[in-house]
């Protein structure tokens, strides 16, 4: 299985999970850029968010609701946090199976930067 995310999902590889249900899996990012950084996984690969289709919204919707909740969890829904998919190579994703970013616990730049 060559996707590092997969892996992780399958316990071939470790990672600091913090939620996992039967659509889901999130665990903290290995190389942090704010004081919390958590990705949120679906355990089905999808390349990027290109490969989502209209028989996924149900499936994106959690992700968004995981998100939330742990962002609740984690103490920032309040002072704030910022969600983030990157696409693409000039989107800035470097691993090809969709994640959201939920980044928190210092000021976020202007989201175009
Ligand atoms: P992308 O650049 O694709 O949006 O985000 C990929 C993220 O995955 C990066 O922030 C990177 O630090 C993280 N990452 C890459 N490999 C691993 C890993 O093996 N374990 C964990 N926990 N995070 C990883
Ligand atoms: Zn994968």
């Amino acid at each position: 299985m060559s996707c590092i995310f997969c892996r992780i999902i399958a316990g071939q590889a470790p990672a600091e999970v913090l939620y996992r249900d039967d659509r889901t899996i999130a665990f903290r990012d290995i190389h942090p850029v704010a004081p919390v950084h958590v990705l949120i996984v679906p355990i089905q690969h999808f390349d990027s968010l290109n490969s989502l289709s209209e028989e996924d919204e149900a499936l994106a919707g959690h992700l968004l609701v995981v998100a939330r909740r742990l962002a609740e969890e984690l103490g920032v829904a309040r002072s704030g946090y910022r969600l983030v998919i990157n696409t693409g190579s000039e989107g800035g994703q470097t691993v090809f199976h969709l994640h959201l970013h939920l980044l928190a616990g210092r000021r976020m730049p202007f989201a175009g930067d």
